[in-house]
């Protein structure tokens, strides 16, 4: 029983790595495979993610932000939440000077 299923994880990563030279990729969160191109592949902390789509980008990430320690998340969410914020102020000045 042992070897089967060590011939099948074998199987299984020939067939991903097949996938991926035929420029097919696997997507980390639903398993669906895409074309190049099609989805989004991210690098993050040295590992590549594969997504199909947005939904299943947000699904992964949004459980990693959830998991995280807040006291080490919270510096790098007021961070990009304040850039944000002034982009925006300055889109609300720029809309008022037109009016
Ligand atoms: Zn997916």
């Amino acid at each position: 029983m042992k070897l089967i299923a060590t011939f099948t994880v074998i199987f299984k990563n020939i067939k991903s790595t097949m996938q991926v030279m035929g420029n097919y990729f696997e997507c980390n969160t639903c398993g669906r495979p895409f074309k190049e191109g099609q989805g989004i592949i991210l690098t993050v902390a040295g590992i590549k993610l594969f997504f199909h789509s947005k939904a299943c980008a947000f699904k992964f990430f949004k459980e990693i932000m959830e998991n995280a320690d807040s006291e080490y998340l919270g510096k790098d969410v007021k961070e990009v939440y304040d850039k944000y914020q002034k982009i925006i102020e300055l889109k609300k000045k720029k809309a008022e000077k037109k009016i």
